[in-house]
This record gives C-alpha cells, structure tokens and sequence, in this order.
C-alpha cells in the first residue's frame, strides 16, 4: 500500500478543551511524497524501515511504539482474531517534519492488512479505527483536498481544480508535535475559535489561481513552531532569496512549504536552495490519492 504526505493549506486551531484536544478546522491537501508499506504474515508483530532518497529514518522506532504497530493491534481487536505480521517501510515522507508521515503509514497497515487477511473492515469502521489512531489517520486513508473538522477525524471531501506545486523545504531537526501544542496553549491568550475560516482557501481551490491560494494559506501552529524554532525565520527569508512568495510552516513543523506556479518554477527554486547548502528539498504535487495498492514491476 502506498500512502502520501499531507500539508495543511489551512490549519485553524481552537484553544484547549476539556477532553485534551485541540479543535480543528482545516483544509488537508495529499502531496505526491509517499511511504510505501508492504505487509506479511508473520508470528510476531515486526517494523522494518528503507529511507527512499535522503529520508533519515533514524527517529522511526522499531518496536510497538511505532503507529503501525498500533494499527495492527486495533484492526486485531476490533475482528477479534489474533493473528500478526511483518511491517515494511520504505520512507519517502520526512519524518516529524508535520506532514504526517507515521499517520500514513498507518493508513496504509489498516488497508494492508484488512486486504491480506481479507477482513472486508466496512469504510466507517476502517474511518474510526484510524481517528483512534490520530488525528492526521483519516484523512490519510482519504486523500485528495479534504475539510477537516472535530480533532481531525470528520473529513470531507473539497472540489479542488487545482493541480498545485509544492517545494518542501525539511529541515535536519524535528519539531514534537506535542511539543508545539504546548507552546500554542502557552501562546493562545484569548481562547476564541472561529468558525468559517477555510472559507478563502476552499474559494481559492475552485479557482485554479495560485496566487489566490496563496494568499489564503495560513496555519495557526506556525507562530507556536517560529517561538520554538527562530531559525527557520532564516529558511523564510532563504526561501524568498530562492524566488519563492508564500510560505508557511506546514503543519507543526519545521518543514517550510511554499507554493509555486509550475513544476518547471518549483525545479529552479528547489535547485537555487540546494545551491544555498539546504539538503534534502522536494518537490510535489497535488492533490494526490490517498492510501492505495501499488504493484512493483
Ligand atoms: P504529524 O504531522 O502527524 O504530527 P509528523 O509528520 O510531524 O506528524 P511523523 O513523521 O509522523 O511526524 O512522526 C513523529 C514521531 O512519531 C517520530 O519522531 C517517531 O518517533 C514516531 N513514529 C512512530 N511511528 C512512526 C512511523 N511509522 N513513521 C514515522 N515516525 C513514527
């Protein structure tokens, strides 16, 4: 199974509540960078992982902490059947980079294994195993351009004529993403949440315009992630001196995103960053598929 890499074009977030979490209101977009991740049946539960290109995979455990470990015990349980498997990765997602690379390959284990054992899982159970999983887990089973609402689990599905152009700019260190909500509730004064926000974004989606979508991009993380990371304020102004004009920190970071007109653009300004020293630039696009059966020739 193969499953992409999310940004978030918006990423509204509401103060705290009671139950631990964070309201959201989001706009998802699926990007062609992917984890690919190959199932077998085995005694145990194993994870291995194969960084594709640059990825450093160092961070990825390899025990039952890793996510797809815990899809699998979840698919288990909710069958009622005890049986296990043998986990591949191969990375082609940044890993804590906020583009939720652990949350697709765990979208990708729910499919790969309901399709191995032939479990026929129902989409709605599939859709709630993965929202106990995280947040980003939907709508990584889902893809293309997506709402998102509640803590991330009610996705659905925006018109996006769009075919959009990404340079993704990680960076060597990652961000916790438990760490930026920290900072975000040490940060968040006033306690509103707005609703409607992703209003302009979604506009901007049916529009083809990029400039307009562009100017609609925004991420309430980013002021939590710049707080804890001042140096990427540099990745900012780098970014710019490379041709690019809209940025944002995607999701909680550090991964700097910007939007770019054509892939032909995109090339030059991934080009000018690795020409400044910075290592590991990609270049995507979407919106794209979200998990789905590849075969390898
Ligand atoms: P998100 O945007 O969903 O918060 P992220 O993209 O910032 O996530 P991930 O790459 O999903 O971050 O991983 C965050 C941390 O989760 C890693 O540092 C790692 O310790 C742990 N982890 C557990 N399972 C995985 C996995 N399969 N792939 C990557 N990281 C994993």
């Amino acid at each position: 199974m193969r499953a992409p890499a999310k940004i978030n074009l918006f990423l509204g977030v509401g103060s705290r509540g009671a139950d631990g979490y964070h309201p959201l209101d989001t706009v998802y977009q699926a990007v062609s960078l992917y984890d690919d991740v190959t199932v077998t049946e085995s005694a145990m539960w194993s994870v291995s992982v194969e960084p594709i290109g640059d990825i450093d995979c160092a961070d990825v455990p390899l025990d039952s902490s890793n996510i797809v470990v815990r899809a699998g015990g979840l698919l288990t349980a909710h069958h009622q059947i005890t049986r296990r498997a043998a986990i591949a990765i191969n990375k082609g997602i940044p890993v804590a980079g906020g583009m939720a690379g652990g949350s697709a390959d765990a979208a990708a284990t729910l499919v790969a294994l309901d399709r191995l054992w032939d479990l026929q899982t129902a989409d709605a159970d599939l859709l709630a195993i993965a929202a106990e999983l995280g947040s980003d887990v939907p709508f990584a089973l889902i893809g293309g351009t997506a709402h998102g609402t509640g803590n991330g689990e009610v996705v659905e599905p925006v018109t996006d004529e769009g075919s959009w152009w990404w340079v993704v700019i990680p960076n060597d260190i990652g961000l916790s993403t438990a760490a930026v909500y920290a900072e975000f509730d040490r940060l968040d004064s006033d306690g509103t949440f707005l609703v409607g926000r992703t209003r302009a974004v979604i506009a901007a989606l049916g529009t083809r315009d990029v400039n307009q979508l562009g100017a609609a991009l925004s991420n309430d993380l980013q002021p939590a992630a710049l707080s804890l990371r001042p140096d990427l304020e540099q990745t900012f102004a780098d970014a710019r001196d490379a041709g690019a004009h809209e940025l944002v920190v995607s999701g909680s970071g550090p991964t700097v995103l910007t939007l770019i007109s054509d892939q032909e653009s995109a090339l030059g300004v991934r080009q000018d960053l690795m020409d400044q020293g910075y290592r590991g630039v990609l270049v995507a696009t979407g919106p794209v598929a979200g998990a789905h059966v590849v075969e390898y020739a």
